[in-house]
């Protein structure tokens, strides 16, 4: 019976020595495991987060571009010497519902609402004598559509920048924001100086530079304008960093792109 019993207790105590192995094969396995785990997951984080390519939207509510291009009614002409970097008109200007009714010009298009071009962010707002409440959105290279990127020329790195001038009131964002294309923006207004100002119009501005401009407060020509001020309305109309373009190109784009 003892025997037996002695038998019984080796059993046990062979059964009761292997536990602590476990122990020391269970703590390994941790560290080997999730190492790998979270590198793949770091790896494959840019896939889930595409930029989407925007569309390209008309900035008069209601009114294609087919038919915004009969509402110019001031055209592109770039500065016409670098010492007269100011000069010229940089942008095109919208003026009439149907400037080219055989009758003469049809209606103001003060008030209608202006929408952004764009899928973008906000690159500069403000007050100048020569915009008025002005409106600048930044569309990186990533989301513009390939073939208008192709027609400014604008490379990975670069943005392209589309002012909205002469709003209404001042536009109620904050740098940075995101806008999407048709977002409202603002309305057609008259607001500047009334030296450059003499009809409500949108002026459309288009420039190409390196991406992430978050332009301060620009203004020159009043008497009250800081330097500050007026080192910025240099940089955003003068610099090399943002070359001036005819947006004209980009209103045929859209009128291509949206046959309606
Ligand atoms: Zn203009």
């Amino acid at each position: 019976m003892k025997r037996f019993v002695c038998l019984f207790c080796l059993l046990l105590a062979a059964c009761a020595a292997p536990p602590p192995e476990p122990t020391a094969t269970a703590s390994p396995p941790p560290p080997v495991t999730p190492s790998p785990l979270p590198s793949a997951t770091a790896t494959e984080e840019p896939s889930p987060t595409p930029i989407p390519i925007s569309a390209v939207c008309s900035p008069l509510g209601g009114h294609s571009f087919q038919a915004l291009l009969g509402y110019i009614s001031q055209g592109f002409s770039p500065p016409p010497s670098s010492s007269n970097w100011d000069g010229g008109h940089h942008g095109l200007d919208f003026a009439y519902y149907q400037r080219n009714d055989p009758g003469g010009f049809g209606g103001h298009i003060e008030g209608a609402p202006l929408q952004s071009v764009l899928d973008g962010y906000v690159a500069g707002l403000g007050y100048a004598s020569i915009y008025g409440h002005y409106l600048i959105v930044e569309t990186p290279w990533a989301q513009l559509p390939p073939g208008l990127a192709a027609l400014y020329s604008v490379a990975e790195g670069q943005s392209a920048y589309v002012m909205y001038a002469h709003l209404q009131e001042e536009a109620p964002f904050v740098l940075s924001e995101p806008l999407d294309c048709g977002q409202m923006v603002g309305q057609v207004g008259a607001t500047g100086d009334a030296f450059f100002v003499v009809e409500p119009h949108l002026h459309f501005e288009l420039r190409v530079g390196a991406s992430g401009l978050r332009l301060a407060a620009m203004t020159y020509y009043g008497a009250q304008d800081s330097p500050a001020e007026q080192e910025e309305y240099r940089r955003w109309r003068n610099s090399l960093e943002f070359l001036l373009h005819d947006p004209l190109p980009l209103f045929n784009f859209g009128a291509a792109e949206n046959l309606d």
